[in-house]
């Protein structure tokens, strides 16, 4: 190979400053990163190339739940590696079955289909809504149309977005798929009143996540069941955030004793290794699809689906559920004593905390930039709300240590 072609990661070691200036140069700026640089992680922790340790409260979206490099996880997927990576859906391989019968009876359904990224259950879930809706429900074609709530984050596709109301997620983005109605979160009577014959679908995440950890309103999600079953609605319940453990239970809708038609997982079914997405329902409505009419290259492969079983094996004890309520309860009661003291509201479900900083002190962005000199990572949304999400591997003094480095950067900014 020429080696007369230097390109940049060749004149090691770059600084920190200048693998930013690389990336500002050369990549989309499609995101706005804390200015620090990491080069490795163990557990709830991170090292920049600087050699400083960060607390991960933010676990890439729960999508690294079980913390970096979790040994069970990297075993699962070293020992497929040696194995067979991919084959595509056109053979059967030794991990497919089993990952979507494991998964299936994590959740209750009798059904999986794999795919890769959270939008892409989402996708898929919209088109088998739309298939039983035409096939099942006998809705004319090109008719179905599906109920949303506002403030929803549901992923990045036209589709998606389509029925997204973020200003920053859609303008400039058009023309927009048509199909969806959006009502408020929480609001049933809304949602009641949006239902008609041609609905087929019913979306919505049990907690709104991105819009800043909102939890529904007392029997919100229970008169959502109730409407979708006395109108013949599927109830999809997007849980690529909220699920998996994240809340105290497997499934958030748990929490509210609802049992959704169709559930919609991610983030941390990859085990932070690799895009693992699926969509889970009964054979009644994933029934539905006919060889051709779906699919994906890398959805349902061999590395993505030993990963995905070491996860589900994981979950299966109830373990990391327990921790996160435990540990949730800890996380809920240390932030509440930061009311008043720059915080105006904490909404808390798990380890999984939305939190609204005081406009008086600074935006969500400079808290987030001072907990970073305190050595924590945790990401804002929506301008003043914070969101917290360690690993569920954080131990309770590492949670303290978390919401200590949280008063002091809230006192920096008084
Ligand atoms: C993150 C997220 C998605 C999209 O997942 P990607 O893997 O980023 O495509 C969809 N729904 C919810 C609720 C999410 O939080």
């Amino acid at each position: 190979m020429s080696t007369d072609t230097v390109t940049p990661t060749d004149l090691a070691p770059l600084t920190e400053a200048d693998h930013i200036r690389l990336a500002e140069q050369h990549a989309a700026a499609n995101y706005a990163p804390l200015p620090v640089v990491i080069t490795s992680g163990e557990g709830c922790w991170l090292t920049d190339v600087a050699g400083n340790r960060y607390l991960d409260c933010l676990s890439a979206y729960s999508a690294v739940s079980f913390g970096h490099r979790n040994e069970r996880i990297l075993a699962a997927a070293r020992e497929q590696l040696e194995r067979v990576t991919l084959t595509g859906r056109a053979f059967h391989h030794d991990q497919f079955g089993p990952f979507c019968a494991e998964l299936g009876a994590l959740v209750g359904k009798q059904m999986a289909l794999p795919m890769n990224t959270g939008a892409e259950a989402v996708e898929t879930g919209i088109k088998v809504a739309r298939k039983w809706g035409y096939q099942v429900k006998g809705v004319p074609d090109g008719q179905a149309n599906i109920v949303v709530a506002a403030n929803n984050f549901h992923g990045r596709t036209t589709t998606v977005i389509s029925f997204s109301d973020d200003p920053d997620a859609r303008v400039g983005f058009g023309p927009y798929t048509p199909g969806f109605r959006a009502v408020p979160f929480g609001d049933a009577e809304a949602l009641a009143a949006a239902i008609d014959e041609h609905t087929v679908a019913v979306l919505l995440e049990p907690i709104q996540g991105e819009a800043g950890v909102i939890l529904p309103p007392s029997g919100y999600l229970r008169r959502v069941r109730e409407l979708c079953t006395e109108r013949n609605v599927l109830f999809i319940a997007d849980e690529v955030q909220s699920g998996l453990a994240r809340t105290g239970r497997t499934l958030a809708c748990e929490h509210y004793g609802v049992v959704p038609d169709m559930y919609l997982l991610g983030k941390a079914l990859g085990g932070g290794v690799v895009p693992v997405s699926a969509v889970l329902a009964d054979a009644d409505v994933l029934g539905v699809l006919r060889p051709g009419q779906h699919g994906s290259t890398f959805g349902g492969n061999p590395l993505a689906c030993a990963v995905g079983r070491a996860v589900v094996g994981m979950l299966a004890t109830g373990e990391y559920q327990e921790r996160a309520r435990v540990l949730g309860e800890q996380l809920r009661e240390r932030l509440d004593g930061l009311l008043g003291h720059g915080l105006t509201e904490v909404r808390c479900l798990g380890l999984w905390a939305g939190i609204d900083v005081d406009p008086a002190l600074g935006t969500g962005r400079e808290v987030c930039e001072r907990l970073l000199a305190h050595g924590v990572l945790a990401k804002d949304t929506h301008g003043q709300t914070l969101r917290l999400g360690p690993p569920l591997v954080i131990e309770p003094d590492e949670l303290d240590w978390a919401v200590d480095a949280l008063r002091a950067s809230l006192t920096d900014l008084a």
